[in-house]
């Protein structure tokens, strides 16, 4: 998208209608039938006129954005011609059709796609012109057959054209709501072994074993495993492109990316198995924790809440700098979720619609860590005396705890797997602490360079976030403390041990060794 600081260069073309000296001027941006338009308007003649330029030499000149600049001594002769009002072999049509397609191409030409909703007005004012002319007119039954094939075409191609790119009022990416049918075909089916079906179920599962392509396998098979392909009445081929649709609206961000939403999930869905959650709740209640790890990220910039705030970023405004982030990335899942094509949801009825709706919000909106301790608080108290799953707020707390313990739940993986997620993680922050030192803004010592190292990043995190929330968790299912908490334990022991020898002085070099040998 062009910056809006910059000066847009602009073009000046000299005219001569009629022996009248006219000139148009125009951006690089403008098409070639914003330049006719133009010339038409200067010239006094309809839109739909064929209009020709020649150049003093009487050559004729091509009328689009690259055309040779002239002087005002040497002007180009316009000529025009409005079409003729009777045209019964549907010239006037075709020449709408060929300005929508024009239209259109203009539009979706430069980088990706802007304005497509005054495209929308304006094709669509196009076409109902054309349809009044067509009553108006009387053309023949054979040609208004025709017409009307070509305009549900256009109607087709806008449709298209708007679930590929819906402008989500201008924030900082376009939701890509896409209709990618080649995607799709390339988008295979893996035959998952019955050892890689087991072993997803499992906390210990290799996450970076795994391609983006087989990732999408893995989470639609998650979902026809917990029956909520069943439960939901999902198309299959909607899941696919659901899938697809959220992997595409999750940028490369280091840590904040595709696989993460891939490891949350994964994480959620073996919560469910290990704690057997569908004998307590409901098979919609298992969607919403599913489908809400899924899209718990959505389009996450990389830059967290507070440089958001402190930057006083488009979200930050936007969301009264109240989680600006989970509340963007709730409302890109819904904007997939408002594709029919993407709408896994698309064959419940209205009021379990409401419910899933509430129930994934409630559960983005809770994974912004600044509430945690108001969350865990709450958890607490729904656990004495004695956790009543028929409660509502209390189900409800639950949930926000697991949706909240699967985000962060790293450290609970073996360390092979988890490492590397503190180095992404860590490059994520340092991002950010670099931005915010060019730009003058606060830096959380936590994210500093020059203040952070990997044990003391996790060794905290582990011992008073991780282990105590785990903990809580393990009142109500005692098997998280062994396949959950005790893993924790491992990984604080060994980032502590790990801290011990970054503090030791290094061991004496060989040359070192060598000289002090000579010297004695
Ligand atoms: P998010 O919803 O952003 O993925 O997760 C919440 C936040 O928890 C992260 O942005 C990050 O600040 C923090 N977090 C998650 N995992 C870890 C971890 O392993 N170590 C540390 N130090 N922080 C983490
Ligand atoms: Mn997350």
């Amino acid at each position: 998208m062009g910056n809006a600081s910059s000066i847009e260069p602009t073009k000046t073309i000299f005219l001569d209608i009629d022996g009248k000296k006219e000139k148009i001027m125009f951006s690089r941006h403008c098409g070639s039938r914003d330049i006719h338009d133009l010339i038409a308007h200067a010239a006094g003649v309809s839109r739909y006129a064929e209009i020709s330029l020649k150049d003093s030499a009487g050559a004729f000149v091509s009328l689009n954005p690259t055309m040779p600049i002239n002087t005002q001594s040497s002007p180009y002769k316009v000529t025009s011609k409005e079409p003729s009002p009777t045209t019964g072999d549907g010239e006037v049509f075709t020449q709408v059709l060929s300005q929508v397609a024009s239209q259109f191409n203009n539009h979706f030409s430069k980088e990706g796609v802007f304005k497509v909703e005054e495209m929308k007005t304006d094709i669509a004012t196009r076409l109902s012109a054309l349809e009044r002319k067509m009553e108006l007119e009387g053309l023949k039954a054979v040609e208004i057959e025709k017409c009307k094939r070509d305009i549900s075409d256009i109607k087709d191609q806008i449709w298209n054209a708007q679930k590929k790119f819906v402008d989500f009022n201008r924030l900082s990416r376009d939701t890509h709501i896409m209709n990618r049918k080649q995607t799709l075909s390339t988008y295979r089916k893996y035959t998952l072994s019955q050892e890689t079906i087991e072993y997803l179920k499992q906390p210990t599962f290799d996450i970076w074993h795994w391609e983006p392509n087989e990732m999408l396998s893995l989470l639609e098979h998650m979902f026809h495993e917990l029956g909520l392909v069943a439960e939901f009445n999902i198309n299959p081929i909607t899941l696919k492109r659901f899938f697809l649709c959220v992997q595409e609206n999750y940028r490369n961000n280091p840590f904040h990316n595709f696989r993460h939403c891939f490891c949350v999930t994964q994480m959620m869905y073996g919560m469910i198995h290990l704690c057997h959650l569908w004998e307590v709740m409901t098979r919609e209640d298992l969607g919403i924790l599913m489908t809400a790890c899924v899209c718990h990220d959505l389009d996450h910039p990389g830059y967290n809440n507070t440089y958001q705030i402190n930057a006083r970023t488009e979200l930050a405004i936007r969301y009264n700098d109240i989680s600006p982030l989970e509340n963007h990335h709730c409302a890109v899942a819904f904007k997939i979720l408002s594709n029919p094509e993407c709408n896994i949801f698309a064959n419940v009825d209205k009021d379990t619609f409401k419910r899933i709706r509430a129930g994934i919000t409630m559960l983005i909106l809770a994974t912004d860590m600044a509430r945690h301790g108001e969350i865990m608080d709450n958890f607490k108290m729904k656990l004495e005396p004695e956790f009543d799953y028929k409660n509502k707020d209390s189900l409800d707390t639950l949930k926000m705890v697991l949706i909240k313990c699967c985000d962060i739940s790293n450290e609970v993986r073996p360390m092979e797997v988890s490492e590397p997620w503190v180095d992404c993680l860590l490059e994520e922050y340092f991002n950010q602490s670099d931005r915010e030192k060019m730009e003058g803004l606060p830096v959380a010592p936590f994210m500093d360079r020059d203040k952070v190292t990997k044990p003391t990043a996790q060794i905290g995190f582990i011992k008073f976030v991780l282990i105590p929330m785990f903990e809580t968790v393990a009142k109500l299912f005692p098997v998280i403390d062994s396949t959950m908490v005790e893993p924790l334990r491992i990984a604080r022991d060994r980032y502590e041990d790990m801290k011990e020898k970054n503090s030791m002085p290094p061991p004496p070099s060989q040359s070192n060794k060598k000289k002090t040998v000579t010297e004695k």
